[in-house]
């Protein structure tokens, strides 16, 4: 038996030991979402044992909790947790964004200390970027931090922060300088959110849904220690974790996949198709047609990303593609499922509409959210322009 099939072996058999059953019926509740405060049964043992194993960040290094598995084992390992329709252990954004910076540009004592707390979904976090008046344009964050020593004080708010109510920690951009360049003047720090100068306010969204806050900072205290990166440099560590972030968002493809197995072919024959269960309506047949083809390529793409990446380019402003187009393609899906249902698309709430209805027209709602969040569309294309097409700035915008 060679190498791999030997992992392949080993994952079998620890997945059939550990992995509540329970979790990989059809319909079986997904995850963890952006906490794990809340999860119970089943879905917290599978959470315990991954993180354990370090198989919740299976290619991080065992040294900080994570799996220490290769390229090569990260994949069998993700097809058999396919083959038995696992549902992911832990999710958030220790995993997908503060974790891999950290890994990157964090000192040795931070990823000690928080790494393997991300790796058991122990911690969770939150991301304190946007604020009123820095949102696209990011480097305008005015939330203050002082130098007091051995810590720095934070006052100010940051708004749009998703998770903020459940979040233990937050990794925070907050302004150093502000006799310098924007950019020049920002640091990235680390802070608990349970220090008693943070006040967490819940924003209400169209969906209905509440996911996130705006956060405000009195006298809040961020030790030094939890600086990342050199003060004043908090730019460039928040630039590489938005990369991630994107590749994050990117790379989860969001509503994408295919047409049937993503369920577009069943509705449109379930509301439009004729007595023989054909779909006769050519433009909806197109419509179909093309959300396949994009689906394909897309996933064609991010498999030659990776693999770029893989070969030592690493992961750049490619990711701004990946966000972009599944966060387009995910909306524009929902637009279709909405259109092939008709009036019964766009219900609120009441008996005339089944739940799959409610359900279509909600996620209809809140998908068009990712082309905002992590950077919106147009600022995806103006990355794509200038970074990788090399176009130059159009006038009045350098
Ligand atoms: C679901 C969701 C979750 C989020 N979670 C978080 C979070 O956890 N933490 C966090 O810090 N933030 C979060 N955000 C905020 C998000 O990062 C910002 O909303 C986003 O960066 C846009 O900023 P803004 O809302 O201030 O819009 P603005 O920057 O005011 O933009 C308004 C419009 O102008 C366009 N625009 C702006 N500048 C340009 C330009 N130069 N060229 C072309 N068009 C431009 C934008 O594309 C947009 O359409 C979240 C947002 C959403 C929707």
């Amino acid at each position: 038996m060679n190498k791999n099939d030997a992992f392949k072996q080993e994952v079998r058999e620890w997945l059939s030991k550990n992995c509540p059953p329970s979790l990989c019926e059809k319909g079986a509740s997904r995850g963890a979402g952006l906490s794990t405060r809340y999860l119970k049964g089943d879905s917290r043992l599978w959470l315990e044992r991954m993180g354990e194993k370090g198989w919740t960040a299976p290619m991080w290094p065992k040294e900080y909790g994570g799996g220490g598995l290769s390229f090569a084992e990260n994949l069998i390992f993700r097809k058999e947790i396919k083959r038995i329709n696992a549902p992911q252990a832990l999710s958030g954004m220790g995993l997908s964004m503060i974790g891999p910076t950290l890994l990157e540009l964090g000192t040795e004592e931070q990823k000690q200390r928080h790494i393997p707390k991300i790796v058991t979904g122990e911690v969770n976090w939150c991301q304190g970027y946007s604020e009123p008046n820095a949102g696209s344009d990011l480097a305008n964050v005015q939330t203050k931090a002082e130098d007091k020593g051995d810590h720095y004080l934070i006052n100010g708010s940051k708004i749009w922060t998703s998770g903020a109510m459940n979040a233990d920690w937050m990794f925070c951009l907050v302004r150093t300088d502000n006799s310098v360049q924007k950019q020049k003047g920002i640091s990235f720090v680390l802070f608990p959110m349970t220090d008693p100068g943070v006040t967490r306010k819940p924003i209400k969204l169209i969906s209905g849904n509440s996911l996130f806050c705006q956060v405000f900072f009195d006298n809040v205290i961020a030790e030094k220690r939890d600086l990342v990166g050199k003060v004043n440099d908090g730019w460039t560590v928040g630039k590489r974790l938005l990369q991630f972030e994107r590749s994050s968002i990117g790379s989860s493809r969001i509503g994408i996949g295919s047409a049937v197995k993503s369920g577009l072919v069943d509705l449109a024959k379930k509301y439009r198709a004729n007595e023989a269960g054909e779909i006769e309506d050519p433009l909806l047949r197109a419509q179909i047609v093309r959300h396949e083809m994009n689906s394909l390529a897309f996933m064609d793409t991010t498999q030659r990303i990776a693999e770029e990446a893989k070969a030592g380019k690493g992961l750049g402003f490619a990711t701004s593609v990946m966000k972009y187009y599944a966060s387009e393609m995910t909306k524009k899906k929902s637009e279709l499922m909405v259109s092939i249902l008709g009036p019964n698309g766009l219900g609120r709430e009441g008996d005339e509409f089944s739940k799959e209805e409610l359900a279509i027209s909600e996620r209809w709602l809140s998908d068009k959210a990712f082309t905002i969040a992590g950077g919106s569309s147009e600022v995806q294309l103006n990355i794509i322009a200038k970074r990788i097409l090399q176009l130059p700035e159009a006038q009045g915008n350098k």
